[in-house]
């Protein structure tokens, strides 16, 4: 593919030197002599959306990269959180959360999974999926653990095993050709006996994989055999396409357990902002979720909890258009792409999908993904970012479909630009 020349190039050139810094490596005339970022954080920079969103800012382009839906949030949810503000609900909730919402997070797993937790004992109320992965990473692990976890996996995991001082250990997920399978025995053969906890994700950020059944099995027999404690990020749950079904590992034999389920209002209602989520699991092992939590924010906008509240009350009016419209503007993204020459692989579930760039371009995802702006005005996440080794994702770039369809519509009008080389909108 044809750059638009060098002035697109020399920008782009100027962007490279931002893309994933370190920030414990950067040197200038007035830098300290010792790197003041622990040496922990340090190879982790700037994460890739912040940096991509503000390429996309920068450029004027479509913002396919960050997956934030561009809308205002359900109505409902805005009412709630409004009046409770307005009713003065503003000082410190209780720390493991409020009763409305630990009820409506129990009933909600009962209801749509036949999963039974004790809303008393057996859910703690979190600052975003984020920080209940970082409360059971940092709660439940030793120094020098290892967690398991898929690859590519979503950028938060990697930095949160790293601040516990625990080990990642990659356990690849591959393309068949049709779709993203776990192939059987990777997980298995991954496992030592440092390995302490999997960090699961399903659907899954950023292929858009939906594990199956027969992958959760085995999983599910892996972790039973090696005495794993299961840790699986759920955002995604609603966001199935295709008649697909979601299943939490917690519903297989013997692993309720074992396991902690995330889960948060953003992807589910559209509230990426409002970072409000939830831990679900037996109170052993939520004690040492809990333990980390209390230390970190200790507690989560109570407004915020119970909006998330009505929201998971209302879970079916919310997600059902949502789904549907989703599916939709990936099937639109997909023919654009595919359409642009890329090979697709499409999303079984998820805001995402990826594409090979190998077939159309030498560059490399990060390369492509600094250019893309600068050709054609649509912004994309490259994935080396997800990957324990970058060069496993070198021609793997994802893009968000959780836009407005006026959005997607015209980064798929811009992209198409791109069979004749592309030039800047
Ligand atoms: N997990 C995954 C897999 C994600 O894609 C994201 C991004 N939204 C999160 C967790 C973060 O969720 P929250 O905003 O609730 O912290
Ligand atoms: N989960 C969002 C994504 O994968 C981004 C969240 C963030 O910016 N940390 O695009």
């Amino acid at each position: 593919m044809a750059s638009s020349g060098q002035a697109a190039k020399h920008t782009a050139g100027a962007a490279l030197g931002r893309l994933m810094p370190t920030p414990g490596q950067v040197a200038t005339a007035s830098a300290p002599a010792r790197p003041r970022t622990c040496s922990r954080l340090a190879p982790f920079g700037t994460t890739i959306f912040a940096q991509m969103t503000a390429l996309a800012l920068e450029t004027g382009s479509v913002n396919l990269g960050q997956g934030f839906p561009e809308g205002p949030g359900p109505e409902l949810l805005r009412q709630v959180a409004v009046a409770a503000i307005e009713e003065g609900d503003n000082q410190y909730p209780p720390g493991v959360g409020v009763r409305e919402l630990l009820e409506a997070v129990a009933l909600h797993q009962q209801a749509e999974y036949g999963l039974s937790y004790d809303p008393s004992h057996e859910v703690l109320v979190t600052a975003g999926a984020t920080e209940a992965v970082a409360s059971a990473v940092l709660g439940l692990c030793e120094p020098g653990d290892e967690v398991l976890m898929l690859d590519p996996s979503y950028d938060s995991y990697a930095a949160v095993v790293a601040m516990a001082g625990a080990v990642r250990a990659p356990v690849p997920l591959r393309y068949d050709g049709e779709r993203w399978v776990l192939p059987p025995g990777e997980l298995e053969a991954a496992v030592t006996d440092r390995s302490r906890l999997l960090l699961l994700n399903s659907p899954h950020n950023p292929t858009g994989k939906v594990l199956t059944e027969d992958e959760l099995k085995e999983v599910a027999d892996v972790c039973r055999r090696h005495d794993l404690i299961v840790v699986t990020d759920e955002v995604y749950e609603h966001l199935v396409f295709d008649g697909r079904r979601h299943v939490p590992v917690a519903t297989l034999d013997g692993m309720r357990e074992r396991t902690v389920t995330i889960s948060s209002a953003g992807k589910s209602f559209s509230v990426t902002g409002w970072k409000v989520g939830w831990a679900c699991a037996p109170p052993e092992l939520l004690a040492g979720v809990r333990a980390a939590k209390q230390f970190l924010t200790y507690v989560t906008p109570a407004p915020l909890q119970r909006a998330a509240a009505a929201g998971l009350r209302a879970t079916h009016q919310l997600v059902s258009p949502l789904v549907e419209e989703l599916a939709s503007n990936r099937d639109l993204l997909a023919e654009g792409l595919a359409g642009a020459g890329f090979p697709v692989r499409g999303a079984e579930g998820t805001y995402f999908l990826t594409v090979d760039i190998s077939e159309v371009t030498d560059e490399d995802a990060v390369g492509f993904c600094l250019q893309l702006p600068y050709r054609c005005g649509v912004v994309a996440v490259p994935c080396p970012a997800f990957y324990a080794d970058p060069e496993a994702g070198r021609h793997l770039v994802r893009f968000a479909f959780c836009k407005r369809r006026s959005s997607i519509e015209e980064a798929v009008e811009r992209l198409g630009r791109l069979r004749g080389g592309g030039s800047r909108p």
